[in-house]
Formats: structure tokens, C-alpha cells, sequence
């Protein structure tokens, strides 16, 4: 059976991606950080099914910043694969808490290459890279060769990462990849991030729960797709006969008002009366034009993205109308 471990398994892809790697036979390592207020719910599924967990699904307390710890699980696993997701991910916070993310996310990943370099059978390792090292970039659509211009806080610590592991894959031999992954959203992504919070208000709106949604910048664009065919995208990296990096996009741009007109139109609502403008949310930078290129991906990888846009906003609005009419007993279109 294949051995896999995850760091960030809690997290919205770390989910998805033992799902995955259960469905396809491995047993699932994952690291946790201890906390005082659990957070297991992306997993509760599995952690409840005493036929997973326990058996093929296993949680370990570990942090980043502990290397000890890292070294000891890691010795005592012994993975196959390594999904290295685990970091401070929220762009806007990252200005917030420089120091922290890039404790977790550029120094956490070197860490994790130190003891790679040390293991006697190392793992193969995925680093989930990001489009945010890209910034301002000097062409649009991206791929794997465009120069890093971060504009982040998070962006720079993510560029230093996905450095560090082309570096060690030259100089150790490693087999250790980057995929560089455009925004992806799902039912299960974080609510601070803009479709989630924008999907959950406009069904709360609708169910009456809430009066207005008040938003940053609507212009801003992403190239959005949807989680389910990123962590496939994770899983096909390792399996690729030789360690590569590759761009994980589905190339289509499109506006924080068009995340807001389709979420509200699910629900069946004009959303101008209900979008305010709240500069806490307006960040001191902004990326532009980050759109990718997935040829290469699609080439050797034979990956492509199966959702649209819409049908992922959809689901993730009516989703959120479902939960929300539970929580609140209301049926369903009151
Ligand atoms: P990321 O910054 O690309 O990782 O993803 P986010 O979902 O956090 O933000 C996507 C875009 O939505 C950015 O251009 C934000 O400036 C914009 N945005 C506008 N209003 C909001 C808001 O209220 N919250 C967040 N998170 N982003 C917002």
C-alpha cells in the first residue's frame, strides 16, 4: 500500500486530497497543528469511520516550525509522497502577519528540504506552489518559465519556497516538484476568502439572514477553478516519471463582480442593492493579470480542469443555501 503524508491535511485541499488518495488505495499520513480550539471539521467524515481512521488514515501533531518533530515522523512514516500544503495562505492577512507566513511558509518548506536531504529513502514531494509569486507579471498567460515579481508579503515567501525546491531537486537529486497553482475554490474553502464570502452571503441573504455583503475591490481578477481538480492535479505531479514543476490553471479570467452576479443569480437576487464597499477590505497591493498557462500540464500530465466557473459558483451558492437552511430550520426557497 502506498504511504502518503500531507502537511495542512486539515486545510480546504489537504481534505480533498486524502479523499483521493484513499479512494486510490494509500494510507494517509497527516500533520497537524495543535491548537487549543480543534479544527478537524474538513475531516470529520473520515476521523469518525473507524474503518478509515486508525486503519488507513493517520493524524500527527507537528508543526513547521518544530523540525524535530518533523524529522522524527517523518523517519517514522516513511512516505512515499509527500504533499507539502501547509502554510499561511490568506494573501490579504499576509500583510498583516508578514513575519508569521513567511515563518510557515518559506522557512516551513526549507525545513522540510533540509530533512529530505538527510533521509536515507526520501520521499517524492509535491510543494503546493502558488500564482501569487507571479504578482505583476511581465506576460499573461503564465507558465513555468515566466519570472517570479511577487507584490505579497505571502507571494515573496511562496517565491522563495518554490526556488528553494527547484534548488534542491538540481543539487540534491531530489524528487521534488511545484505545482503552481491558480486560485481554486470549492464548498469547503475558507470564508474569509472572496467566493466563499460572497457564496454564503448570498444565500443568507436570500434565506433572510443577512441585509448586505460588504466587499473590497470588485475589479480585481483571478483565474478561479475548482479544488477538486487541483489535488488531481497534486496526485498526477508525483506519478510523472520525472520531477517537473508545472502551471495548474484553467487560463479563464474573470472579476469579483462576476463571482457576486452569478452567486446572486443562482439565488435568484439583483445583488446591487445588497454589495457595499468597506475599504478594510482593499489590499495594498494587487496582483494583475494572473492568469495560467496549463499546456505543459495538459501535455505530459494529460491534466485538464473539468468544472466551469459558473458550475463551481453555483455549487458553492446553493451549497451554502442548504447549509444555511438547516442551521436555521427554514426550508429550502422561504
Ligand atoms: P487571493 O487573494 O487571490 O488569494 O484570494 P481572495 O479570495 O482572498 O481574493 C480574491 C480577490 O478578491 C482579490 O482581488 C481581493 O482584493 C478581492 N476582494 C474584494 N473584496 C474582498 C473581500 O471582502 N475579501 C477577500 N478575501 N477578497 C476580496
Amino acid at each position: 500500500m502506498p504511504r502518503a503524508l500531507i502537511t495542512g491535511i486539515n486545510g480546504q485541499d489537504g481534505s480533498y486530497l486524502t479523499e483521493l488518495l484513499l479512494d486510490r488505495g494509500y494510507e494517509v499520513h497527516g500533520l497537524v497543528r495543535r491548537v487549543s480550539t480543534l479544527n478537524r471539521s474538513r475531516l470529520d467524515h473520515l476521523y469518525n469511520n473507524p474503518q478509515i481512521y486508525g486503519q488507513r488514515l493517520f493524524l500527527h501533531y507537528g508543526d513547521l516550525d518544530d523540525p524535530t518533530t518533523l524529522r522524527r515522523i517523518l523517519v517514522k512514516i516513511e512516505p512515499d509522497e509527500l504533499y507539502h500544503l501547509a502554510g499561511q495562505s490568506h494573501v490579504g492577512l499576509s500583510f498583516e502577519i508578514p513575519e508569521s507566513t513567511c515563518e510557515m511558509t518559506a522557512m516551513g518548506t526549507l525545513r522540510l528540504l533540509e530533512i529530505m536531504r538527510d533521509l536515507n529513502r526520501p520521499p517524492k514531494l509535491f510543494h503546493a506552489a502558488s500564482s501569487e509569486i507571479f504578482g505583476r507579471p511581465e506576460k499573461s498567460p503564465q507558465d513555468e518559465l515566466t519570472p517570479f515579481a511577487p507584490v505579497s508579503p505571502y507571494g515573496c515567501a511562496k517565491a522563495f519556497a518554490t526556488r528553494m525546491v527547484t534548488i534542491y531537486r538540481e543539487t540534491y537529486g531530489l524528487f521534488a516538484c511545484n505545482g503552481i497553482m491558480y486560485n481554486h475554490e470549492s464548498p469547503r474553502r475558507g470564508e474569509n476568502f472572496v467566493t466563499r464570502k460572497i457564496c454564503h452571503a448570498a444565500a443568507a441573504i436570500k434565506l433572510g439572514l443577512e441585509k448586505e455583503l460588504m466587499l473590497g475591490d470588485l475589479t480585481g481578477r483571478r483565474d478561479w477553478g475548482d479544488a477538486r481538480d487541483y489535488v488531481r492535479a497534486m496526485w498526477l505531479t508525483l506519478q510523472h516519471s520525472v520531477a517537473e514543476d508545472f502551471v495548474f490553471a484553467t487560463g479563464q479570467l474573470h472579476s469579483v463582480q462576476d463571482v457576486v452576479e452569478t452567486a446572486f443569480k443562482t439565488m435568484q437576487l439583483d445583488w446591487q442593492p445588497y454589495v457595499k464597499r468597506d475599504a478594510r477590505f482593499i489590499r495594498p497591493a494587487e496582483p494583475l493579470q494572473l492568469v495560467g498557462n496549463a499546456a505543459k500540464a495538459r501535455l505530459l500530465l494529460n491534466w485538464e480542469p473539468k468544472t466551469s466557473f459558473s458550475q463551481l459558483i453555483s455549487e458553492m451558492t446553493n451549497l451554502e443555501l442548504s447549509r444555511l437552511a438547516v442551521q436555521s430550520s427554514k426550508p429550502v426557497g422561504a
